[in-house]
């Protein structure tokens, strides 16, 4: 497997940036693909496949939360 520039891509680790409207999401030491010549890093298919099920599934829920009316009923305890 080589990278678009040419270059030689190394098996190795890096972490994984989402950027979301209501969330920020950084996930470290997915195995990935980096390469020689540009430091572009290139995961499988198979590894972004799982992360963007993974930030769909955070996003539905931050929304939930982000997006819910306060209660007017207000417990003392
Ligand atoms: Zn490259």
């Amino acid at each position: 497997m080589d990278c678009d520039c040419g270059g030689a891509l190394l098996d190795g680790k890096s972490s994984y940036r989402v950027s979301k409207k209501y969330f920020s999401l950084i996930i470290d030491n997915i195995p990935a693909h980096k390469c020689t010549r540009c430091d572009k890093v290139l995961f499988d298919e198979d590894t972004v496949d799982k992360i963007q099920k993974l930030v769909n599934l955070i996003e539905r829920d931050t929304k939930e939360i982000a997006t819910r009316t306060m209660s007017s009923n207000l417990y003392d305890y």
